[in-house]
């Protein structure tokens, strides 16, 4: 996959599948803006590329902040001029029973995970539009397809709403060239899955066909695939990355 040149912000790159995303975009030719709410943590994924002959930037911001977003994109802009991939990353989970979520909890749910790809994507749309061209990736869950098993309702509510999102904007956006698509993970052996009690994660183990988690490479390369030439056919997609757990 031939990324030379492009360039691509990922959120929540500080860890995780947002940061594997970040390397793998790099070894793919991206010059790559590592985005976290950790500044620590972006500047550590961005060392990381940067050591490995990348190219790369680290921007402190929360999704959820307008401002954030708008200083992310400017500062992306003026240090590499133009904007060819978003991927939508940063997310927060929660697996609070409906009773108990809390109407912060509630939104600072939907403020990140929703609305902090909506305010990503205002921003990035204008320079997309300007170059004729772009790819965009959210990184959707299977709980936004089938409800949450594990999850909470609020974290399912989320990412059903990133689904439909994605799907409202691909169709927006396509006849301008810009590609918009999600990816729909299950079971990705990232910290959101080690918080699980043991006795939870055999539980969930033995659900999966593959009989094993996901690595984030697996979801990094699915998504390098997306913003690639050779997924130039894809629009409004939400693929399915979860070992035989769903199928649709
Ligand atoms: P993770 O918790 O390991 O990483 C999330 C990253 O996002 C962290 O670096 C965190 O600092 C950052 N972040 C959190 N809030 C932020 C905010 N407001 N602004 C900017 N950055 C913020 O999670 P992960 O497993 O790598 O998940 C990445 C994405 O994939 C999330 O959107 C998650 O919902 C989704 N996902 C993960 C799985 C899985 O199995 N791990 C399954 C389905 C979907």
């Amino acid at each position: 996959m031939e990324l030379r040149d492009r360039v691509a912000v990922v959120t929540g790159a500080g860890r995780g599948i947002g940061e594997v995303t970040a390397l793998e975009l790099s070894k793919a030719g991206a010059c790559v803006v590592v985005s976290d709410i950790d500044a620590r943590l972006a500047e550590k994924t961005s060392d990381r590329i940067n050591s490995m002959q990348g190219k790369s930037i680290a921007v402190k911001a929360d999704v959820s902040s307008a401002s954030d977003v708008r200083d992310l994109f400017r500062k992306t802009v003026e240090r590499f001029g133009r904007i060819d991939i978003l991927v939508n990353n940063a997310g927060i989970y929660s697996r609070t029973p409906i009773l108990d979520i809390s109407e912060d909890a509630w939104d600072r749910v939907i403020d990140v995970n929703l609305k902090g790809t909506f305010l990503c994507c205002q921003q990035v749309i204008p320079v997309m539009l300007k170059q004729g061209c772009g790819w965009i990736v959210n990184m959707a869950s299977l709980a936004g397809k089938r409800g949450g098993v594990t999850s909470g309702i609020d974290y399912a509510s989320s990412k059903g709403g990133v689904i439909s999102f994605t799907r409202a904007l691909a169709k927006h956006l396509a006849p301008r060239n810009i590609l918009v698509n999600a990816i729909a993970a299950a079971n990705i052996d990232t910290e959101i899955l080690q918080a699980y009690e043991p006795t939870v994660r055999e539980k969930q183990l033995r659900e999966i066909p593959l009989g094993r988690f996901g690595r984030p490479e697996e979801i990094a390369k699915v998504v390098v695939f997306l913003v690639s030439d050779d997924a130039g056919y894809i629009v409004g997609e939400t693929i399915n990355v979860n070992g035989g757990v769903f199928m649709d």
